[in-house]
């Protein structure tokens, strides 16, 4: 589960390196990750508990360079896998019942991290600010480009990249088209776009994503960097779904990463490695493209497994903003 350095006490403050932001310090914090639940919720997936401990209701692949959308009720896990290898996606979170309330990946960053390890929760935008969803479990290692744990949330590489990351943002047309003056139609903007239409959603209620199985970071400058995924073909990460949900995924067209580059408009026109447009010197981005199998699952026993898990309340703020409301013509304020 997750930690973070504690609060260090006897240092001369000018000394001190400034603490996490919203370091729980109160026992009853809300940001407390919710162990003993998740630790429950992890066991269902181990041999002896698997598969007999949980009911597949839903299994979806979805097909490189595409976009998927797909519902998981509250109180049910969700499994996002790698089976043919590494491969980077996209992932966006509604409530099933509003799509006004999303994951608001920024204050999720600030409230957790820069990436998500297990117990970590993907906090909902305002005026709703509550969990949609935690990370039960995450199989994805850092594989041989490990160096170390990560000051106690997760591992990191030689280069200071964790996996997980919400650094970063969807690829899309737009910033595509501004750079390489080719139009391009499937990048994960696109691809969530057209996963989310028959569900009634449209392109503005695309968002900022959690970029699953994808090592990024910041270098010495605060340059946003990526590095090929290391997700092998028995790579997981598992999600608890604090409300309804509807999710929609984009298996990036980028691909685990290792040729990424802009231009894949380009990539049919080129021949060998596809350096400069397409991928780069490591090769083609098309042939690093793979699936990502999207798995929905209900547990068996809810009573015992989630007995004191409670749907999760929106803030309790009312949203007044200091205003007062008139009822009416001649008439005093609504009571605030
Ligand atoms: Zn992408």
């Amino acid at each position: 589960m997750s930690s973070t350095t504690p609060p260090t006490a006897s240092i001369p403050p000018t000394e001190r390196p400034p603490q996490p932001a919203y370091y729980p310090t109160h026992p009853l914090s809300p940001l407390h990750p919710p162990t003993a639940l998740y630790t429950r919720l992890r066991h269902l997936f181990i041999p002896q508990s698997f598969p007999s401990s949980l009911s597949l209701t839903f299994s979806l692949t979805v097909p490189p360079r595409s976009g998927r959308a797909w519902h998981v009720p509250a109180g049910s896990l969700f499994r996002l896998s790698t089976p043919s290898g590494p491969q980077v996606g996209d992932l966006n979170i509604w409530n099933a019942h509003d799509p006004r309330e999303r994951f608001w990946a920024a204050r999720t960053r600030q409230l957790q991290g820069s990436h998500l390890v297990e117990g970590d929760r993907l906090w909902s935008c305002l005026p709703f600010m509550r969990p949609l969803a935690g990370v039960v479990m995450d199989g994805c290692g850092l594989g041989d480009r490990d160096v170390g744990a990560g000051g106690g949330r997760g591992r990191v590489t030689r280069w200071g990249g964790r996996v997980h990351d919400l650094l970063g943002t969807r690829c899309d047309p737009y910033v595509s088209h501004m750079l390489t003056n080719t139009p391009y139609d499937y990048h994960c903007h696109s691809n969530l776009v057209r996963s989310v239409l028959p569900h009634g959603l449209t392109e503005f209620d695309i968002h900022d994503v959690l970029n699953v199985f994808q090592v990024t970071g910041l270098d010495s400058s605060g340059r946003y960097f990526m590095e090929a995924s290391p997700a092998t073909e028995t790579s997981e990460l598992v999600f608890f779904a604090e409300q309804d949900l509807l999710c929609a995924l984009s298996t990036c067209p980028g691909g685990d990463l290792s040729a990424w580059g802009w231009g894949m408009a380009d990539e049919g026109e080129k021949e060998g490695s596809g350096k400069e447009e397409g991928g780069n010197e490591n090769g083609n981005m098309e042939s690093t493209c793979r699936e990502i199998k999207i798995e929905v699952f209900e547990i068996v026993d809810k009573e015992e497994v989630l007995r004191d898990w409670k749907r999760p309340e929106r803030s309790g703020y009312r949203g007044n903003h200091g205003m007062t409301i008139p009822g009416g013509e001649g008439q005093v304020p609504v009571a605030q």
